[in-house]
């Protein structure tokens, strides 16, 4: 049994559910269907998933949310009409998003959760209304009902334990199951939902409650790549890789994926294919427990950029005992989360997103750090990208880092850290923001030109 998961551009118009329809009925197997809200069209398009948010602002504000809703709306009754549903849906999604929009709104951020929700949950029940007029049997699911329970943060929920027992017994019902993603219920009843695109860590729930064979993820490109396409044109498909080399690659900057959507599929050893909507005969990309290494040490290349690092010395800080306690409590006040800690003997550098800091934060970290640690050098550097070099075959492969280095000298990048993680799945370089493509290129260049497919 399959969990199939479809994201907003499969499902945006008609004719892409349509696809859709003709996917799920190819394979018997594909039983429990996930779906996104409608997403964009064109590039310039809206998704449903903002226009719901701003309507939620508005009424926030007091503003009348009307021209939201009709934009919501007319979304879904064009999809509606392409195909020949009866406006019975539209009018029950209308009624739908009413009734949210008159909830209580004391709770700001969990009117705007219970709002946007509306997106999947609504074209879950049109899917599945198009599904039967195909004379196929499907049925909406509620997450509630279904015992999907997550925890009561808005906009960044996360799934119950008891919730994976719960959903096994969605396996007895019969039909095709539509099953609305991107949030849950807390066990007082409210809705929540997962971070932005969370309708993936839906689909991977509902794969490890189902213990279901395969989780295909259905998005709008042909595969993974190595490296990202608007950096190195047509760069290798990636065929295969391990969860732990997606999440790397997910971690900076590959946005196929969510990345907290690999965690469920992972703890029951659940295979994950991304597959194209538009083109599903290509073979797409498996993430698997294991594969051979064979192919080089390298599976790919990601790069994001919006980081900064704050660089700490003091000569024999090695022997000073709750040194880096101290300090990551003075971030810890400040209310700040680092990303890695690459250090030496006498200096460490702590690496942190830059879009934490408020302002004159900045300034206040470093005269805390000087005067509470007594430092040698406080120096708090901004602008950087991080560059992430992932494989497992790494580990079995000698002289990585050096032809990493040494590609990135050639291309005249000056490297501002390295941090080889403990895992060796991956290697970290940091480096100004304005080289980040010309290093990606470079070590593109070096681990995959010469390689062939
Ligand atoms: N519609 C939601 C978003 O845009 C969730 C999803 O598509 O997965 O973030």
């Amino acid at each position: 049994m399959k969990v199939v998961k479809f994201g907003g551009s499969s499902l945006a118009s008609g004719k892409q559910i349509e696809k859709v329809f003709q996917i799920v009925q190819s394979d018997f197997e594909r039983r429990v269907i996930v779906v996104s809200a409608p997403g964009k069209r064109f590039a310039a398009d809206r998704k449903v998933t903002d226009l719901l948010i701003e309507c939620a602002e508005q009424c926030l504000l007091n503003n009348d949310p009307l021209q939201w809703v009709e934009r919501v709306l007319e979304r879904y009754s064009s999809i509606a009409l392409e195909l020949q549903l009866s406006n019975e849906i539209v009018k029950e999604i209308e009624n739908d998003l009413a009734g949210r929009l008159a909830e209580d709104r004391s709770k700001p951020n969990q009117f705007i959760d219970l709002v946007k929700a509306s997106g999947e949950d609504n074209h879950a029940k049109l899917v599945a209304a198009y599904f039967l007029k195909q004379g196929v049997e499907a049925h909406y699911v509620n997450p509630k009902d279904a015992g999907l329970f997550v925890s009561a943060d808005p906009g960044n929920a996360q799934v119950l334990p008891e919730t994976y027992e719960l959903l096994y017994s969605l396996r007895e019902r019969s039909g095709i199951l539509i099953f609305p993603g991107f949030f849950g219920y807390s066990k007082e009843g409210d809705v929540y939902t997962f971070s932005r695109s969370g309708s993936d860590v839906t689909g991977s729930i509902l794969a490890n409650g189902l213990k279901a064979d395969l989780y295909e993820n259905f998005t709008d490109v042909d595969a993974v790549y190595s490296v990202n396409p608007s950096i190195v044109s047509r760069p290798r498909e990636v065929k295969e890789l391990t969860y732990r080399e997606m999440r790397e690659l997910s971690y900076a900057g590959f946005s196929v994926l969510h990345d907290e959507a690999l965690v469920p599929a992972f703890k029951a050893g659940i295979p994950v294919q991304i597959k194209n909507t538009n083109n599903p005969s290509a073979p797409g990309t498996r993430i698997v427990s294991e594969r051979d290494n064979t192919n080089g040490p390298v599976v790919g290349i990601a790069s994001d950029q919006g980081f900064c690092s704050i660089y700490v010395s003091k000569y024999l800080m090695n022997r000073e005992v709750g040194f880096g306690r101290k300090l990551l409590a003075i971030l810890e006040s400040f209310g700040l989360s680092y990303e890695h800690i690459p250090s030496g003997i006498d200096d460490i550098s702590i690496i942190l997103r830059e879009n934490q800091f408020k302002p004159l934060m900045e300034k206040e970290i470093k005269e805390r750090i000087e005067t509470e640690l007594r430092t040698d050098e406080v120096v708090i550097e901004r602008g950087l990208a991080l560059i992430m070099v992932v494989g497992e075959g790494m580990r079995h492969n000698i002289g990585t880092t050096a032809r990493a280095s040494k590609a990135l000298a050639n291309a005249n990048v000056n490297i501002e850290m390295i941090n080889q993680g403990s895992s060796e799945v991956s290697m970290m370089f940091g480096v100004k923001e304005i080289d980040e493509k010309r290093a990606v290129r470079a070590l593109y260049e070096e681990f995959f030109a010469a390689v062939t497919v």
